[in-house]
């Protein structure tokens, strides 16, 4: 069996070959470890072979760990990429480092009044629904700009860049559309706000489509720490 440890440098591997390809600065794509459903132990043994991004997805499962390997991994940076719901806001606000997950003002709104004064800005992403599947989370790519403009102004969070999950399918071209779209918007927006510098696209089995298609920051959970139990 593989370790965690080497499965790491796996994936370090494929996004060094994947930056490489298209000739792309190999430290230009970060790694986010997402650890949901895996216990605190496997976190300690990315962050023992240099992993410091964790992504989870389930707000208490991630606050126990978060609690659980506070002094013992200080300097984690976590991340939220899963649903988020309004009765939830106050407790990410006071733990987590990201939302990647935000696609609605109200939601925006409380993390900035709930943000401790305390902390740093919380970093924001924008989840944008670009396969505009009827039941995805996301903000559709035609309402995004208000979004953004709305989400900048909120004085404690910080508009760090965009989010999605592109739908799963073996179409190559269909993911290749999608994936282009969703830079067209990046590179539309950073300009416009200066903080803009992360577009998280990318999991275990697409991290090379997605590189190639501009993404700063690939999500990979599968790859590093073996597959999840239903
Ligand atoms: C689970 C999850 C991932 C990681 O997916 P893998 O296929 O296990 O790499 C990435 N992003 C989000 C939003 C997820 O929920």
């Amino acid at each position: 069996m593989n370790t965690i440890l080497q499965q790491l440098q796996q994936v370090h591997d494929r996004i060094a070959a994947a930056t490489a390809a298209c000739t792309r600065d190999a430290n230009s794509v970060h790694l986010l470890a997402v650890s949901k459903t895996k216990p605190s132990a496997d976190i300690k043994a990315a962050y023992d072979a240099g992993q410091r991004q964790f992504g989870e997805n389930y707000v208490q499962e991630a606050i126990d760990k978060i609690q659980a390997l506070a002094t013992i991994c200080p300097d984690i940076h976590w991340y939220l990429i899963g649903p988020l719901q309004s009765n939830k806001t106050k407790i990410v606000a006071e733990h987590f480092d990201w939302v990647q997950s935000v696609d609605r003002l109200k939601i925006a709104e409380r993390l900035s009044a709930q943000r401790p004064a305390s902390m740093p800005v919380l970093n924001i992403c924008l989840q944008v629904n670009i396969s505009r599947e009827p039941n995805k989370s996301g903000v559709l790519p035609e309402d995004l700009p208000a979004l953004a403009a709305a989400v900048a102004e909120l004085p404690h969070l910080s508009l760090r860049g965009l989010m999605a999950i592109p739908e799963a399918t073996d179409d190559q071209e269909k993911l290749t559309a999608q994936l282009l779209e969703l830079q067209q918007l990046f590179d539309r927006m950073a300009p416009i706000y200066s903080t803009m510098d992360t577009l998280s696209v990318g999991m275990s089995n697409d991290l090379e489509i997605a590189v190639a298609c501009g993404s700063t920051q690939v999500r990979v959970g599968t790859a590093i720490f073996g597959s999840r139990n239903a």
